[in-house]
């Protein structure tokens, strides 16, 4: 079900600037279906707000726009690559231009084309590169005018009629302001074909009156009214929620100044009837006020004050309203403010609260690898060997794995010889030595002071001690750098362990140790050398 649902919400966000009404009728379907089924799409939901914003946006209700995108923002924080998140920050920067908070408004704006381009949404990058160009257009004419050309490079390659009706106004805009009249002409022309070709009645509106407007400030009367008159026309036509009224107060002046005054006054009649019909404050403020100039005009004092009270009376409610909106406006833009700071604190905690733990978890990784590891030659230590290595010992049970045990040869003389710490680095060298060449599917471990631990985990006695032999003859070949004469030997006792017992290996092992000292050191016993009796272990 979500699929057409969010086609009619593409649908509606397509016909919002052409045909609000459109717009609002699609998003009343898409409510209507949400309601009965309850459906908890909440991407449909969200896309709903977004368009929501924007219709209010259009209604000039600026903290309703402003809350309901800043909330779509918030849901959509997860998923800033959809197309509604890019759209949520379009509502979002109108609503702020419209409020004057341009600081604000900037801020949204490049936030806007960032996201638009990494989610390559042309229309909503064109839209505030073009908005930016706008907010710039009488403070910075440079700046203004060259995003005003890239939003119109945008929108042609993507032959965006609206967007490049828009531009094409907006252009023309900033070349009046820049008082190059003719080029203004031209592109206003531009706009009108582009919003033609477009359907966008709107905006074929607003550049009639302007056209109207400009013939009217060269002079030319008659076709002014005349480009006032299609304007007229044009939004008479118009079933939009919001008719702009543009065309209406430059038209009655024009009647004014060539004393056609009872025109005036009924062309204004006409439009009163027609704001109260649909409820339009604003157009009405401007209609009473246009008509207590004509009726002093017309020499009827009684009724242009009653024009002119209604005027006042609509006027301060108009602006009371508008003061309330703003205040409301502020208020949302300012819990939003509050919001992100707590969103950015609670940001900051988390990473604080990362590091913490992944420093503890170094640490503890650190200390657990310490406790099993021999400090002076790194290889594991006792502690490992009696737990970790009589478990792996005791899962080999019945199996043929094999323990040795190893003791450097007349090591009390090499400490005399090359003192405590020369006896260390021999420990250290001869550890080394060993792990490099047992390879893999063997344990090694130091038992304590000169003595080593080997556990062969699929090897029987017999090939353990051929490999240990090997080891002892290479021996030679170890160096240890500051001993250069140094000859270390070892001798070793190795035992096959096919119950599992590792302590009771130990002690066969240390037995055949022992005995092999006794029989000149430097050789490895195996089982078939065991004696009857066993030295206990210390
Ligand atoms: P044998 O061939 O009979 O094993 O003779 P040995 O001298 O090696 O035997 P013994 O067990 O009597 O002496 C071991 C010596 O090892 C005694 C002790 O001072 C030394 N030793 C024990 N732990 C360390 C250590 O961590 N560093 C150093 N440098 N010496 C140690
Ligand atoms: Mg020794
Ligand atoms: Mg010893």
């Amino acid at each position: 079900m979500s699929d057409p649902l969010m086609q009619k919400l593409e649908d509606a966000w397509r016909w919002r600037e052409s045909d609000p009404m459109r717009c609002q009728a699609l998003l009343d379907e898409v409510s209507g279906t949400l309601n009965t089924f309850a459906t908890e799409d909440w991407l449909i939901r969200t896309a709903r707000q977004v368009v929501h914003a924007y219709l209010a946006f259009r209604d000039a209700c600026q903290a309703e726009a402003l809350s309901a995108a800043t909330e779509a923002l918030q849901v959509l924080n997860s998923q800033t690559s959809s197309w509604w998140y890019s759209r949520a920050l379009n509502v979002r920067s109108c609503a702020l231009l419209e409020l004057g908070e341009y600081e604000q408004a900037t801020l949204s704006l490049r936030e806007q084309l960032r996201v638009s381009r990494d989610n390559g949404d042309v229309e909503t990058e064109g839209s505030g590169l073009h908005d930016l160009g706008v907010m710039y257009t009488r403070t910075h004419p440079q700046t203004a005018e060259s995003y005003l050309l890239s939003a119109r490079a945008v929108f042609e390659a993507q032959r965006n009629t609206v967007g490049r009706a828009f531009c094409a106004y907006s252009l023309a805009d900033l070349r009046e302001a820049q008082g190059n009249s003719p080029e203004a002409l031209q592109l206003y022309h531009d706009s009108l074909r582009h919003a033609r070709s477009a359907g966008h009645q709107p905006m074929e509106v607003l550049v009639l009156s302007r056209l109207g407007e400009l013939a009217l400030s060269r002079g030319e009367a008659q076709a002014g009214e005349d480009w006032l008159r299609q304007a007229l026309e044009r939004e008479t036509g118009q079933v939009g929620k919001r008719p702009l009224w543009v065309a209406v107060p430059p038209l009655v002046r024009l009647m004014l100044h060539g004393g056609r005054l009872t025109e005036a006054r009924d062309m204004l009649l006409q439009q009163q009837a027609r704001a109260q019909k649909a409820g339009m404050v604003v157009p009405l403020v401007a209609v009473h006020e246009l008509l207590a100039d004509v009726y002093e005009a017309l020499d009827d004092p009684r009724r242009a004050l009653e024009h002119l009270r209604e005027y006042q009376r609509l006027f301060r409610q108009e602006n009371s309203d508008e003061q309330a909106r703003r205040v409301r406006a502020l208020e949302v833009l300012h819990r939003t403010e509050l919001a992100q700071q707590e969103a950015d604190n609670q940001r900051q905690l988390n990473d604080r609260l990362k590091q913490a733990l992944s420093e503890l978890e170094t640490l503890h990784r650190q200390v657990a690898r310490a406790s099993i590891t021999d400090e002076l030659t790194g290889v594991f230590n006792r502690h490992f060997l009696m737990t970790q290595g009589a478990a792996q010992v005791r899962q080999k049970t019945g199996q043929c794995a094999s323990v040795a045990m190893l003791d450097i040869d007349h090591f009390k003389a090499v400490n005399d010889t090359y003192g405590h710490s020369g006896g260390d680095q021999v420990l250290r060298s001869f550890a080394q030595f060993l792990q490099a060449q047992l390879g893999s599917g063997t344990l090694l471990c130091r038992f304590g002071g000169e003595e080593f631990v080997v556990i062969f985990s699929d090897m029987p006695p017999e090939q353990a001690l051929l490999h240990l032999d090997q080891l002892r003859l290479r021996l030679t070949d170890m160096a240890v750098p500051e001993f250069p004469s140094l000859q270390v030997s070892f001798t070793a006792g190795v035992v096959a362990c096919k119950d599992g017992d590792l302590p009771e290996a130990l002690r066969r092992a240390d037995t055949l140790l022992l005995r092999g000292k006794r029989q000149g050191r430097g050789r490895i016993l195996g089982d078939q050398d065991l004696p009857h009796q066993s030295r206990a272990l210390p």
